[in-house]
């Protein structure tokens, strides 16, 4: 039966030491969010502008998580609107670009190689087949290289920039991306779906006010259900011919096209539930103790590295700033596939990942991505992190 499945997973995620970065154990308020009577209710639009009746308390839920949104990330309604409606990070990035920019136009992002995100224009993903991508990445240190980033951006004329990552372990510069990006003209769009819960935290520096759209999942660090939100400017898209040819609204408020994308544009009835869970999330999220754990988030990671590093692990940029860090593993004479396969079998999660320049293929590549937000919630320390750390060396050293 399903119900003795879930059981079993349960068991496995209390019995596992979980270092994927993208995970994370969600409150049991957050839980009970997402198994409420809210699943059962269609919403279809935005809030107070309903295809279906009985929404009143839903409309109150889905503002009230607007403002928490708006209180969390510290900006004003008066300048930002927000969406909290799309299904998943993936979702919320290809409404983004359907809102930013026309079919076709140029969008400038990190690759997948050096730590973008899938839906930052991989050719396997439709975001990377409806838009023309150009790809930044990382120099030989693993650092982004940001005059790098400002040629290629000159050369290539952009209608859109995106920055943020899912394996890039030190913090963004938001200034200097925008800076880039009003030297060319185009709009800078932030997917912090992997920072969120530390910029909230302030362990990360924000990207407000630089970024016109930021996108995040909320299944993070931001430890919350599986969704998303979008947080645009309420202001006119300024529009920069991207390279289709065709032109957009000029006078079109960004967020108000952005609400279009996810719905009727690329979605149906929002999850209610997860919204509420969302909200949840949100107010844990305000406590003085979420600032306490995105900070040991860092530590840990800092620590966990520091430890791999000296028991001779090979450290991608040499540590970490944030909440996860890269570790070539093909010094040890394994694969990035053969180290995860090693570890789960001694109760250790990781995910297998690309390293910056790797000469091997997604599938098997030549690293490791460790990240501490999920340990963390389960109240780990520094000095949990040290045993890990010689358990790992331990494992795949043998
Ligand atoms: C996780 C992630 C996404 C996608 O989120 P899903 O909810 O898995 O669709 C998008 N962008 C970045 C940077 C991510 O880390």
């Amino acid at each position: 039966m399903i119900k003795d499945l879930i059981k079993k997973e349960a068991r496995r995620q209390k019995k596992v030491i979980n270092l994927i970065p993208s995970e994370n154990y969600v409150s049991k308020n957050v839980l009970a969010a997402l198994g409420s009577p809210l699943t059962n209710k269609y919403a279809e639009g935005k809030s107070h502008q309903r295809y279906y009746f009985g929404n009143e308390v839903v409309d109150e839920l889905e503002d009230e998580v607007k403002r928490l949104v708006l209180k969390v990330f510290k900006i004003s309604s008066e300048e930002w609107g927000v969406n909290v409606q799309p299904y998943s990070g993936s979702i919320a990035n290809m409404a983004a670009y359907l809102a930013s920019v026309n079919v076709g136009d140029k969008i400038l992002a990190m690759s997948l190689e050096h730590g973008g995100h899938l839906t930052h224009g991989h050719h396997v993903s439709w975001t990377g087949k409806l838009f023309k991508f150009e790809h930044y990445g990382v120099g030989h240190d693993g650092w982004l290289d940001y005059d790098g980033i400002a040629k290629i951006a000159k050369e290539f004329k952009p209608a859109l920039i995106v920055c943020g990552a899912t394996a890039y372990p030190r913090q963004l510069d938001f200034k200097k991306f925008k800076e880039i990006s009003d030297s060319v003209g185009a709009l800078l769009m932030a997917d912090i779906s992997h920072i969120a819960g530390l910029v909230v935290g302030g362990v990360h520096p924000s990207p407000f006010p630089y970024a016109d759209i930021v996108t995040t999942t909320t299944q993070k660090t931001l430890r919350g259900p599986r969704g998303a939100i979008i947080i645009s400017a309420k202001r006119p898209r300024p529009y920069a011919n991207g390279g289709s040819g065709k032109t957009k609204n000029e006078k079109e408020i960004l967020s108000d096209a952005i609400d279009k994308a996810v719905f009727p544009g690329l979605q149906g009835g929002p999850q209610v539930h997860t919204i509420a869970a969302m909200g949840v999330a949100l107010e844990e999220a305000i406590k003085p103790s979420f600032k306490k754990y995105a900070k040991q988030i860092v530590n840990n990671a800092k620590k966990l590295s520091e430890e791999l590093g000296r028991l001779g692990f090979k450290i991608v940029s040499g540590g970490t700033d944030n909440h996860l860090l890269l570790v070539d593993v093909t010094p040890l004479g394994l694969t990035g596939g053969e180290a995860g396969s090693k570890l789960e079998k001694a109760g250790i999660i990781v995910n297998k990942n690309m390293i910056p320049f790797d000469t091997r293929k997604p599938w098997d590549p030549s690293g490791i991505r460790l990240g501490t937000p999920a340990v963390t919630t389960q109240g780990m320390k520094e000095k949990d992190m040290v045993k890990i750390a010689e358990e790992i060396s331990t494992i795949l050293k043998q």
